[in-house]
């Protein structure tokens, strides 16, 4: 479960930003993952929750958004979203090449946005 990992640097980030604006109390992060980062929410929800709680900022609202996969066929150009998660296997509805393809977005992990008084 990496998410623990995830959701401390997500902290100490955010920490980071509310020192900068002299903020003190975290009301709300809007983070976005990419399809391809294995995070799975409920995992991170609760590390944030537990690590929201040790750094004093209990009561902050933690928002998901995820970001699809999408690729650009290595092939013809087209770019696509996999029906799948196999990062293997990903046949490009245009020409049917399965693999070489450039991965767009879906790797991304970043705090979108804070919400802090
Ligand atoms: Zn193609």
């Amino acid at each position: 479960m990496h998410e623990m990992s995830i959701a401390a640097s997500l902290i100490g980030i955010v920490k980071e930003e509310m020192a900068k604006h002299g903020a003190t109390r975290l009301l709300m992060v809007r983070v976005r993952y990419g399809r391809l980062t294995n995070i799975v929410p409920e995992a991170l929800q609760m590390g944030f929750e537990a690590t929201s709680m040790e750094a004093g900022l209990q009561g902050a609202r933690l928002e998901l958004v995820e970001v699809p996969l999408t690729v650009a066929c290595g092939g013809c150009g087209n770019e696509f979203t996999p029906e799948h998660d196999d990062i293997v296997y990903m046949p490009c509805p245009k020409c049917g090449r399965e693999f070489a393809h450039e991965v767009l977005t879906g790797r991304e992990l970043f705090v979108d946005h804070i919400e802090a008084e």
